[in-house]
């Protein structure tokens, strides 16, 4: 293990002084926090980091990308807050390691192996930064690399982990020397027999191969040079891992894997490639149906080669990769091969995702070339900007939602009933908004309770088309159950000053009236005159068949009771509070609304009795009814806390309160109270009147 000094003159290679002073003091700090700690193996702790630091150097990731490395375990391991890295490093890495850190944290192992991939979604849903997920992954790898030390149950669960998350990002990254390394290290810490099998048999088989080998990797070489192509030929070997998902997905034997011979010719430029494949598929015979160009066609995470299969000498089969030496690199490492050419651009906070996305778009755009479907998107473009969040559900589910959803779009996700029945919900155990959006990675349980009711304003924050369709839905049961006790009521008002009760009508009259109406049952059309769609007293009318007959006109008002609910609702013009002399207007479709009997709203259809019903408070009404206070008043220190004093003291409650200055002197206070009632708005207004300063005291009227 180099030390940090020999870390440092590597750097200087491809970072400038300062940085690499930076990069320093993070493992100086690093060093001091881990003070005493141990990895298994017995070596200091800090030579962790500086590691993962090293791995990350070999694909020239950034300072801010290596001081996070060396910090990554502080913030998980030794204590040290966020906030105190944030001062020491800058907002940029103390980021990173909190990112890091949260990754970390996440448990995988508890989780259903089918949600893998839900995982590495969440993963790069979590992390805002591309850096957090290379860190994140160089850190994996060397952990991977020193897994013996480790016992084999924990030994497993890391491998395991590392095959179902962490090299499934690896490759959706492009970083395809590091899947290997994954792969390979994994598949021998799960399998350790049959992993070294494998092993010896490749051996082996490299030994026999040898010499045929080195024929076709001479005609290979020679064929060019007679074309006049300049290019590299490399031989190449199937990995461990590779191997033994041929041997099982494809069940075949370990002998006819090994019986190809492959080859890669790296080249100058993508002209070369085609002809370089011309050039061989001379040579010799290719393998109708093997060829793949992905080149012009390139793979979801941009991999980009020529693929072709020949029968060599003696019908021996072998597969030829061609490619650019940038294609090369990019197959290599992927989204990191952005860092290792491009390392001298300024450094900017959003450098590093404006990067990311250039890769992406760089993908993409060879995708768009090549026209191919946009699938593609879905795989790559998704995973880095994610349009979803995951999050889990109590139980350790997860649950895939678009970015901005809230608890109750999580709530119906879960189940119409969760969601029709939610009071309340807790994000990561602490109890949250309903309308908070939701974040990667957190764990949301809903708070229901039996009975309880969609809420009309969550229908302003939710995001999802289902939460929406379920909310309006039950909101529209609950109202046309409403209206129906409303229509009841009102008919059985007019129908009473006739005598008559909607139980002693003639069902046949009843009928006809229906039928006349066009509705099936009676509940359609007291909903309707509920709605303020129908007036109940020309429909009394014609259900008593009285059409010449003129009405006695001594219907006494309706009384309020305040659990009417969606049908009836309070004007905003008058705020009428019980207690107030009020009157009804029926307008259609929307129900009633209560104003006060002087508002000036309804001057003119005040005595329509087709728009219009009279009012009163039921002894029992129920509620809190909201009205506007109008407060001039000297200027003081404390003001407001005065007044929300006395409001409280009279158990009134304080909804909304706003302030203009006069004159520096005298101040007006528009203040929106709730109360009971008359009596209850008394007693509020008499504590007011005793502040100090309390000039006039009025009721807003609109
Ligand atoms: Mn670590």
């Amino acid at each position: 293990m180099p030390s940090i000094d020999a870390f440092a003159d590597r750097l200087l290679s491809y970072l400038d002084n300062d940085q690499v002073n930076l990069v320093r003091r993070a493992y100086f700090y690093a060093e001091q926090a881990h003070d005493g700690q141990r990895r298994r193996s017995g070596e200091a702790y800090v030579t962790h980091p500086l590691a993962v630091a090293n791995i990350l150097a070999d694909m020239h990731m950034d300072h801010q990308s290596l001081m996070a490395a060396m910090l990554h375990d502080v913030i998980e391991d030794t204590g040290i807050a966020k906030e105190a890295l944030n001062t020491q490093f800058g907002e940029t890495v103390a980021e990173l390691v909190d990112g890091v850190s949260k990754l970390t944290q996440m448990n995988f192992e508890t989780k259903a192996e089918a949600q893998a991939e839900n995982f590495q979604k969440m993963a790069m849903a979590m992390a805002r930064d591309i850096r957090v997920i290379l860190v994140k992954l160089a850190d994996r790898l060397h952990n991977m690399r020193t897994l013996e030390v480790l016992s084999g149950e924990k030994r497993r669960r890391i491998a395991k982990e590392t095959l179902e998350i962490y090299a499934p990002i690896a490759n959706r990254l492009g970083m395809h020397s590091m899947r290997i390394e994954f792969e390979d290290l994994g598949f021998k810490a799960m399998y350790p027999m049959r992993s070294e099998r494998i092993r010896a048999a490749v051996r082996r088989a490299r030994g026999n191969r040898k010499e045929i080998v080195n024929k076709i990797e001479e005609s290979l070489t020679h064929c060019l040079t007679r074309e006049g192509l300049e290019g590299e030929v490399l031989g190449r070997e199937k990995h461990i891992y590779g191997i033994y998902q041929k041997m099982r997905g494809k069940r075949k034997a370990f002998n006819e894997i090994m019986d190809v011979y492959a080859f890669r010719i790296v080249v100058d430029k993508v002209d070369t490639c085609y002809r370089v494949l011309g050039a061989v598929h001379n040579l010799y015979k290719p393998l109708p149906g093997r060829f793949k160009d992905y080149i012009a066609i390139p793979k979801a995470n941009g991999y980009q080669s020529l693929h072709t299969t020949l029968f060599g000498m003696h019908g021996v089969p072998i597969e030829i990769q061609i490619r650019t030496r940038e294609m090369e690199e990019m197959a290599n490492n992927g989204i990191a091969a952005h860092w290792l050419y491009k390392s001298n651009e300024v450094d900017q906070p959003k450098g590093t995702h404006a990067r990311a996305r250039q890769w992406v778009k760089g993908v993409l755009e060879m995708q768009q070339r090549a026209g191919n479907s946009l699938e593609f998107i879905e795989s790559v473009k998704i995973d880095l900007f994610p349009d979803e969040v995951y999050v889990f559900t109590p139980k350790g589910r997860i649950m895939e939602l678009p970015k901005g959803s809230t608890a109750v779009d999580f709530a119906y996700a879960v189940h119409t009933d969760v969601g029709n029945t939610c009071i309340a919900c807790r994000i990561n155990r602490r109890l949250a908004p309903l309308s908070q959006a939701l974040e990667s990675g957190s764990t949301v349980e809903i708070v229901s309770a039996p009975g309880a009711r969609p809420n009309p304003a969550w229908l302003n924050f939710v995001v999802t088309g289902k939460a929406r369709t379920h909310i309006r839905h039950a909101l529209k049961l609950q109202r046309r159950s409403e209206s129906i006790s409303l229509g009841e009521r009102l008919l059985n008002k007019v129908l009473t000053s006739f005598n008559s009760h909607l139980d002693k009508l003639v069902p046949e009259r009843v009928q006809a009236v229906l039928g006349e109406y066009r509705q099936e049952v009676i509940e359609d059309l007291l909903e309707d005159i509920g709605l303020g769609n129908r007036m109940a007293y020309v429909v009394a009318r014609r259900l008593l068949a009285s059409d010449g007959e003129q009405l006695p006109c001594a219907e006494g008002p309706l009384a309020i009771r305040g659990t009417e609910g969606l049908v009836l609702s309070y004007a905003k013009c008058c705020t009428p509070i019980p207690g107030d002399p009020i009157v009804g207007h029926l307008s259609a479709g929307k129900g009633m609304v209560v104003h006060l009997d002087s508002c000036r709203n309804i001057g003119e259809i005040r005595h329509n009795p087709e728009k219009c019903i009279q009012l009163s408070w039921a002894k029992d009404v129920v509620g809190e009814f909201n009205v506007e206070l109008r407060i001039e008043l000297e200027h003081q220190r404390g003001l407001i806390a005065l007044l929300a004093g006395s409001v409280n003291a009279a158990d009134g409650n304080i909804e909304k309160i706003s302030m203009d200055e006069r004159d520096g002197r005298i101040s007006v206070v528009q203040l929106v109270v709730s109360v009971h009632d008359r009596v209850h708005l008394a007693r509020v207004i008499k504590k007011l009147r005793a502040l100090k300063g309390v000039m006039r005291i009025t009721r807003a009227r609109a």
